[in-house]
């Protein structure tokens, strides 16, 4: 997690309630409903990836890779994640000697999925992630979208940040304030 740290304490710190109350649990997701022919595609991904690999692109480094029917999602500067045709999603911290884990923390596969989604060319992965549920909140800082407005990240040319509150889930489970409004976050 030493990745996120600066985006918690930046979160703690401001005036909106914390999006994660600890009083409130949260349901774990523990694989995607991928449909058949989603399935179907990520074979052929995984088919093209494997392909790639055995050409000498080194991108896929890790063991589960060979060990399960994956396709990569991401990997490089020590991380790699990958979606199983079953649905869940690995993570692994090679660059740190950690064992590979299956993600089910509901924000943890959202913000995978909303990251690389696109980047392996099947985008509506996305809407197979966990719909708000009836004690949840639409997101304040991206409202619902996943994605933060460039105003909001003060990077208005770069590539858009999957909402750092939400994780790209589109909601939180914060309970909304009136009290709490307040122009500092995000910062305009
Ligand atoms: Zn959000």
């Amino acid at each position: 997690m030493a990745e996120g740290v600066g985006v918690w304490q930046a979160t703690a710190e401001n005036p909106w309630p914390r999006p994660w109350p600890e009083s409130v649990p949260l349901t774990p997701c523990a694989a995607l409903p991928l449909t058949e022919p989603l399935r179907e595609r990520l074979r052929q991904i995984r088919e093209h990836q494997m392909a790639e690999h055995r050409a000498g692109r080194p991108q896929l480094v890790c063991g589960v890779f060979y060990d399960e029917e994956v396709v990569c999602l991401r990997a490089g500067g020590g991380h790699a994640a990958y979606l199983g045709t079953d649905g869940r999603v690995h993570y692994e911290n090679y660059g740190e000697g950690f064992d590979k884990v299956v993600l089910t923390d509901p924000r943890d596969v959202a913000s995978t999925i909303v990251k690389c989604s696109a980047d392996i060319g099947v985008p509506e992965l996305i809407d197979l992630l966990p719909a708000r549920p009836a004690n949840g909140f639409v997101c304040r800082l991206c409202e619902g979208s996943r994605w933060e407005s460039p105003a909001s990240t003060g990077d208005p040319d770069g590539r858009p940040w999957c909402c750092r509150r939400c994780r790209g889930l589109g909601w939180t489970l914060a309970e909304p304030s009136a009290a709490a409004d307040s122009d500092a976050f995000p910062p305009r």
